[in-house]
């Protein structure tokens, strides 16, 4: 996945509503989906984050996902967050369970 270009008409919010590519900027305030149309495992798609400020992006969930079914990129500012690939992912958990941020709110 490193270094894939990505087409911006193929991704949208959790609600499947396309991303603005106005200006080139991918705004979000969730979890991003490529090809989340074609899930295999659609009601067991991973919930990275509800709001940018649920990650830090370290790369820690891309790093874990068995699939390299997460890729890092940036928004509007420049800063990279993950997006899932739906048509990859299995729904194992294993990039929620990692995450940093989940561990501190579960503590
Ligand atoms: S749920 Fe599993 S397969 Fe899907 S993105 Fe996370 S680690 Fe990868
Ligand atoms: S592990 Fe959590 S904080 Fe780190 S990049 Fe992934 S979603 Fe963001």
């Amino acid at each position: 996945m490193k270094g894939m270009l990505i087409d911006n008409s193929t991704l949208s919010y959790r609600d499947g509503t396309p991303l603005s590519t106005e200006l080139g900027c991918r705004p979000h305030k969730s979890t991003r989906f490529l090809r989340r149309g074609e899930a295999r495992y659609q009601d067991r798609l991973p919930e990275l984050y509800r709001d940018r400020s649920e990650c830090c992006g370290c790369t820690a969930c891309r790093a874990v996902c068995p699939l390299d079914a997460i890729s890092m990129l940036p928004d509007e500012e420049g800063f990279e967050y993950p997006v899932v690939d739906a048509a990859v992912c299995i729904g194992c958990g294993k990039c929620v369970a990692i995450c940093p941020f989940k561990k501190h709110v579960i503590e």
